[in-house]
């Protein structure tokens, strides 16, 4: 029995969950699979209504927690980064969800590519470090010094800026930080994922041409985890990898990818693999508590219409199944998906008629004709 809970959010959150909760139950139905679900109200409601956004008392209960299961949050009423902040990047923190796993499929006939090849790419994103750390500052006018405070549990940073610079010479800085305890803890996931999937090598993306020194220090440990592995490395610079995503994207399996460059990179396969309502996505601790959800937002401008593709929210329960050690239960609804694109059973963001709920109704019968 997996204890899971379940924070279905604002917006399509709420309807996306629901069709994922009853895509659940019928694996539940069906196979050896079983769970049952604390359903949490952390989102814009609550938050309007008491100032809550993830109270300690949430944390506390969270992390008795097999896994997360997420919608999403943000609501118009709310000024923009409260909720993403207070909920969604504390969660990350909270619960040092250092991988962030973008899978990038070929969905035919969704792929807004050319030639019609296959493609089943696993972006792994570095999730604490690099320039989202939120390091920096400005100074120059009236600021002579600065200091760049960053505390985690691995480090304890504490950097001292001056400047002698004249009255008009503003600037600001942002430092990009990678730590040995960070990329070794990244490599290993990567190097083990690529194992369990069956590729031959891990993709590295970067910018070490430019930025030597994070980039070339993460290059170091990557080889000797290569080495360690037994499984072979690649490099591939951040542009040229923009490129060979749209030419060849064939060629890649596991990617391991810094935070900033697979913030874009994930956001480009997310349009290459159909669009917003066709990717799941999920923030990782393997030894801790893990979270997954569909890669969209709230979209309000649909929120109630029966629009919301589900789509994205069963492929991030998918990769909840698999994370939790059940892979047929995760492969047959990457069947039952395919199963819909085949039949054109689709919500008018992919072009077809049918409602949040008929799609997910699709998705349901199609497991439940698996029992064996
Ligand atoms: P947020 O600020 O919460 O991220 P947003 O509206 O800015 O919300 P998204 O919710 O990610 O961003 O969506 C952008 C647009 O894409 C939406 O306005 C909606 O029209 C469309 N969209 C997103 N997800 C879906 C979905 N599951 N099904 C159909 N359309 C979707």
């Amino acid at each position: 029995m997996k204890h899971l809970a379940i924070i279905p959010g604002d917006g399509i959150g709420k309807e996306v969950i629901d069709v994922g909760l009853k895509v659940l139950d019928a694996v539940c139905e069906i196979s050896s699979f079983d769970y049952d679900g604390e359903l949490f109200d952390i989102g814009s409601e609550r938050y309007l209504k008491s100032g809550e956004l993830l109270t300690d008392e949430d944390t506390d209960s969270l992390r008795k927690k097999d896994a997360i299961y997420f919608g999403a949050i943000g609501d118009p009423r709310v000024k923009p980064g409260i909720l993403e902040q207070g909920i969604l990047l504390k969660m990350r923190a909270v619960f040092d969800q250092y991988i962030n796993l973008r899978p990038v499929t070929s969905w035919f006939p969704l792929v807004p590519l050319k030639r019609e090849v296959p493609f089943d790419i696993h972006f792994l994103r570095e999730n604490t470090e690099d320039f989202y750390m939120g390091a920096g500052g400005t100074f120059g006018r009236d600021r002579k010094d600065a200091r760049v405070n960053v505390k985690r549990e691995m480090y304890d940073l504490q950097i001292d800026l001056r400047t002698n610079s004249s009255n008009n010479d503003d600037f600001a800085f942002e430092i990009g930080l990678l730590s040995r305890k960070g990329i070794t803890r990244f490599a290993d996931y990567a190097f083990n994922y690529a194992k369990a999937r069956g590729d031959k090598k891990v993709t590295l993306v970067d910018k070490a041409n430019v930025c030597t020194h994070i980039y070339g220090m993460q290059r170091s440990i990557f080889e000797e985890k290569s080495k360690e592995h037994g499984i072979a490395l690649e490099y591939m610079f951040v542009d040229a990898m923009a490129m060979a995503m749209i030419v060849r994207p064939e060629t890649f399996g596991t990617v391991a990818v810094p935070n900033l460059f697979g913030d874009i990179l994930t956001d480009l396969g997310s349009q290459l693999q159909g669009g917003l309502g066709m990717g799941g996505s999920g923030n990782i601790n393997p030894n801790g508590v893990s979270m997954f959800e569909p890669i969209h937002g709230s979209a309000p401008d649909i929120a109630g219409q029966k629009k919301a593709n589900p789509i994205a929210a069963v492929l991030a329960a998918r990769m909840l199944l698999e994370n939790q050690g059940y892979q047929e239960e995760g492969e047959m609804l990457r069947r039952s998906v395919r199963d819909c694109l085949d039949k054109g059973l689709t919500t008018p963001d992919l072009g077809g008629k049918l409602t949040t709920d008929e799609v997910g109704e699709a998705i349901c019968r199609y497991i439940l004709g698996q029992k064996k």
